[in-house]
């Protein structure tokens, strides 16, 4: 049996409900889990840094079993950047440990009166007092958090960044080799956190495993038989990491280059997954780490200096094409340090390139000056002006700087996959209640969610409003699953997730129920979004819409609105 622990900052009072058969939230984890208390508990019009807004950790219904891939997690709240419902994924150690306590969800209401950690320690939880630890990075916590608690935990964590309630904030989970690197980043949720005056949250590797399995043998089974396959299929992308396809990305004119002007960048062999490996083969870097427990594909890296001095773990493909491409930046190095920097403070690396875009656009920072962008970051420490500009997002430093080309939609910066090109993408940007999220049904090249129907060239509109209807859902689904959508966000994936659902709680569940649940989920979402005075869909920024890609004069945003428009009503 699970539980749902709701946590009272103020009061610091601690209530736990059972969640047993028949229970409301009995057929809900992680994503939708989070979508649906919000929906239940809190008013979408709500200020998303008041002690009004909730911040709901949530376990996914696979977590931390034998399930592929299956230690990531849902952190969701009222987003202060979107101003609508918000999921960030994210993996580390900490995931797994909490659903292994048995733990379903932690509610975290109200606003502490001064800085609290909250520790979790075989079936006890209790407060602790994080003044000591306050204007602490989180680098410096977690050594720190470890040192005084064991090395054996699991830590969620803010920086400076989501102290300052900085819109742009992340929360960071320690990942295995004890570095804060893995974020749920997208949406502000840092700043959720640090709103509510919670410095970290600790999970100690319980004595007793508490998952408990319906029909074990059958569970496994299927899962160990998926995860032979993802490990054998997947070889490329656990050498390479997610900077994998980053070439191909430039060679069909789909790679953000200088704030969305053009999709392909002169220097990207540069800063592409074959420049990384090398780079890691001649530091001893590392290549083919997991970021969380159960992982079978591996694609995190480690990066170390010249001098052994590590920099920074897993510089992925987003903080590349959004500080390195989009940024005219093209040395690897300094784009690790800019990961580490943004890590450090508790930053979303999406967010943070779309926003030094903008100061590039004004003049303030010159285009390909990494060592300019890297000072700014530093700054947020001592409160400069320009960088807490910087940290509260790419729409905050447009209007403060009086600059209209900012790329976002819902108030948050692009992901790394030009819209004009990747057309499927650009449809999630537009309908996803997430908005530009690179998760959420990502219509990356040669990923469709099914056989069914022709989805076109990868830029012509041709299907793609259905094609990112279809990867939604499946995305939906792994992300409540609690596992990585790595995995594949398709059909043939869904009658295994319904066999392992079934094993694990005794449900009967056919793969038809479960693509109902995810349609059904996703629409939660999209009505937290509505009630809080959001559209269902939105529009690209005006210069999407009116220019041409640069180095591809022909290739514009081509789909009907109305196409967008008809998105929720097919659903
Ligand atoms: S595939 Fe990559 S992101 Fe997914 S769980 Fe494994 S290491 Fe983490």
């Amino acid at each position: 049996m699970t539980k749902i622990v709701r946590i009272n900052l103020e009061t610091k009072g601690i209530q736990i409900e059972l969640v047993e058969k028949g229970h409301s939230y009995e057929f809900y984890g992680g994503r939708a889990l989070s979508a649906k208390i919000l929906l239940d508990e809190i008013d979408p019009k709500v200020d998303p840094l008041s002690k009004d807004n909730k911040l709901i950790f949530a376990s996914g219904l696979l977590g931390g079993t034998f399930a592929p891939n299956s230690g990531r997690f849902s952190i969701g709240s009222k987003s202060p950047l979107t101003k609508g419902i918000k999921e960030a994924n994210v993996g580390g150690l900490a995931p797994t440990l909490l659903c292994r306590t048995g733990i379903k969800a932690l509610i975290f209401e109200g606003k502490a009166s001064n800085w609290q950690i909250l520790k979790i320690q075989d079936g006890k939880i209790e407060f602790v007092d994080a003044d000591p630890y306050v204007g602490m990075n989180n680098y410096e916590l977690d050594i720190k958090l470890s040192k005084k608690f064991g090395s054996n935990i699991g830590i969620f964590s803010i920086g400076v960044a989501g102290e300052k309630q900085l819109k742009a904030a992340s929360i960071a989970s320690m990942d295995l080799e004890g570095y804060p690197s893995r974020h749920a980043g997208r949406g502000g949720l840092g700043a959720v956190m640090g709103s509510k005056k919670l410095k970290a949250v600790i999970i100690t590797a319980p004595k007793i495993n508490q998952i408990r399995y319906h029909d074990k043998k059958s569970f496994k089974q299927v899962a160990l038989k998926w995860g032979k396959n993802l490990q054998e299929t997947k070889k490329g992308f656990s050498k390479f990491g997610t900077l994998m396809g980053l070439m191909t990305m430039d060679s069909v004119h789909g790679l953000p280059t200088q704030n969305f002007r053009s999709g392909s960048f002169k220097d990207a062999d540069k800063i592409s997954g074959e420049a990384l490996h090398q780079y890691l083969l001649q530091n001893n870097g590392k290549f083919s780490v997991s970021c969380s427990p159960g992982c079978m594909i591996r694609c995190s890296n480690i990066v170390f200096d010249k001098n052994g001095k590590h920099i920074t773990s897993s510089l992925e493909y987003e903080t590349i094409a959004l500080n390195g491409s989009n940024l005219l930046i093209s040395d690897l190095e300094k784009l690790a340090n800019i990961d580490h920097i943004c890590d450090d403070f508790g930053l979303d690396t999406i967010e943070v390139g779309n926003a030094l875009a903008v100061f590039m656009e004004a003049g303030i920072i010159k285009w390909g000056d990494a060592d300019g962008c890297i000072a700014l970051l530093k700054e947020i420490k001592n409160d400069d002006k320009n960088a807490l500009i910087l940290g509260n997002g790419a729409v905050q430093v447009g209007s403060a700087l009086n600059i209209s080309r900012v790329a976002q939609v819902k108030g948050q910066g692009l992901p790394g996959y030009e819209p004009r090109t990747f057309k499927g993408m650009g449809a999630t940007y537009l309908t996803s209640p997430m908005g530009a999220d690179h998760t959420a049904g990502a219509a990356i090249i040669n990923r469709t969610p099914d056989s069914d129907l022709d989805y076109g060239k990868l830029h012509t509109p041709k299907n793609k409003v259905e094609l990112s209807k279809r990867l939604q859902i499946f995305t939906m689904i792994l992300d409540s699953m609690g596992q990585c959508y790595f995995i594949g966000p398709h059909i043939e994936n869904m009658p295994k997730l319904a066999k392992m659902l079934n094993a694990r709680y005794g449900w009967s569940l056919k793969t038809d129920d479960l693509v109902e649940m995810g349609q059904k989920w996703l629409k939660i979402e999209r009505d937290f979004n509505l009630n809080a005075g959001l559209g269902a869909t939105d529009y690209l920024p005006a210069f999407m819409q009116e220019e041409n890609l640069i180095d591809l004069p022909d290739r514009s945003w081509d789909i009907d609105p109305e196409d967008i428009s008809s998105f929720w009503k097919k659903l």
